[in-house]
C-alpha cells in the first residue's frame, strides 16, 4: 500500500519538476499506463482473500497519477514576482508602467499582477534641512 503512495508522490514531483515540458507530461502518462498494464498480471492478487481485488486498487492508482500528474505539469512554471516573465523569463524591471505586456514574447499582464508596479521604495531623505 506504501509503494502506491511513494510511486504517486515521485511522478508528481517528476511531473512538477518539468512541469510545462513535454516530459512533464509524458511521465504522467507512461506512468499511468504503467499501473493499468500491472492490472492485467497482479489483477487477481486479493481476489481470493475477499479484499478488494488489486486490479480495482491498480486502475484507481493509474487514473489518480495519471489525471492529477498531467494537471500539476500544466501549471505555470513560475510566478510573475520577482520582476520575470512568467513565460519566457525575460527580465521586466524598469518598464513603463502603462505596458503590461513582455516585449520579448508578448505575454499579457493584469495590471494589479504586473510585475513592475511594485516600484522600489524612494530613497530615505535625511533629516537634516
Ligand atoms: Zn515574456
Amino acid at each position: 500500500m506504501i509503494l502506491f503512495a511513494v510511486y504517486a508522490a515521485a511522478v508528481w514531483y517528476l511531473a512538477c519538476r518539468w512541469r510545462r515540458r513535454w516530459p512533464g507530461f509524458a511521465i504522467p502518462v507512461i506512468a499511468a499506463s504503467l499501473a493499468a498494464a500491472l492490472a492485467g498480471p497482479l489483477g487477481s492478487v486479493g481476489e481470493r482473500t475477499g479484499l478488494v481485488p488489486f486490479r480495482v486498487l491498480l486502475h484507481a492508482e493509474a487514473a489518480l497519477v495519471g489525471g492529477i500528474g498531467l494537471f500539476i505539469a500544466s501549471l505555470p512554471r513560475a510566478r510573475i514576482t520577482g520582476g520575470l516573465c512568467f513565460h519566457c523569463g525575460y527580465d521586466l524591471k524598469g518598464l513603463a508602467a502603462a505596458a503590461h505586456l513582455c516585449p520579448e514574447c508578448g505575454t499579457q499582464f493584469p495590471p494589479a499582477r504586473a510585475p513592475h508596479a511594485s516600484t522600489p521604495p524612494a530613497p530615505a531623505r535625511s533629516r537634516r534641512a
